[in-house]
């Protein structure tokens, strides 16, 4: 594993309408524990239906899980932005943070730092300024670990 080429991969997708706050937290759950089994790292960002994540390394790896969750009922449009070779991770930890929030009003306030679109539309960025605007989040500690801490967010 040591000497792997490391690979990104970022896509967009759209919650189903009827997916609940109890399935994104189950979804973040089951993909923290499946990705450190994989050495995937990433984060997936939620909100408002819409989902925007990046994941990260080995190329068979990504592959496989990508293939799952293109057909994942749980969400549609699955949109791909980039998938591309990388130097160094991201985001170190074998986890899969859950970057949420409960109002795209919240949200749009830093999406707009890295988009010159003030709507919602990761197509227009690429995937190098998606996941900076991922670890920015992560950073700024804008992720929950525990559905407890989603449905506080919620208010
Ligand atoms: P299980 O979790 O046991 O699932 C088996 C099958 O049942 C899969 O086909 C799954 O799609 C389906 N399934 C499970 N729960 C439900 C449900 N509530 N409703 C409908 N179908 C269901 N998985 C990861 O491992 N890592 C990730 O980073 C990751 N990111 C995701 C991001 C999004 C936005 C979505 C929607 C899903 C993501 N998943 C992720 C889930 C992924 O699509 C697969 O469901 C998962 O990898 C399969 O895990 P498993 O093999 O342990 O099977």
């Amino acid at each position: 594993m040591k000497n792997m080429q490391l690979y990104r991969l970022v896509y967009y997708s759209e919650a189903t309408p009827e997916l609940g706050l109890d399935d994104v937290a189950r979804i973040a759950e089951k993909s923290s524990r499946n990705n450190r089994r994989r050495c995937l790292t990433g984060s997936l960002l939620y909100c408002e239906g819409k989902f925007l994540q990046t994941l990260e390394g080995g190329i068979r790896q990504i592959n496989d899980l990508y293939r799952k969750i293109m057909i994942d009922p749980r969400h549609i449009n699955v949109s791909l932005i980039e998938f591309s070779p990388i130097q160094k991770r991201a985001f170190e930890t074998w986890d899969m943070s859950l970057v949420f929030f409960p109002s795209s009003q919240e949200f749009l306030e830093e999406y707009v730092k890295y988009s010159h679109v003030t709507e919602f539309d990761p197509m227009y960025l690429s995937g190098g300024a998606c996941t900076d605007l991922l670890k920015e989040l992560l950073q700024k500690r804008r992720h929950v670990t525990h559905l407890a801490d989603l449905q506080r967010k919620s208010g």
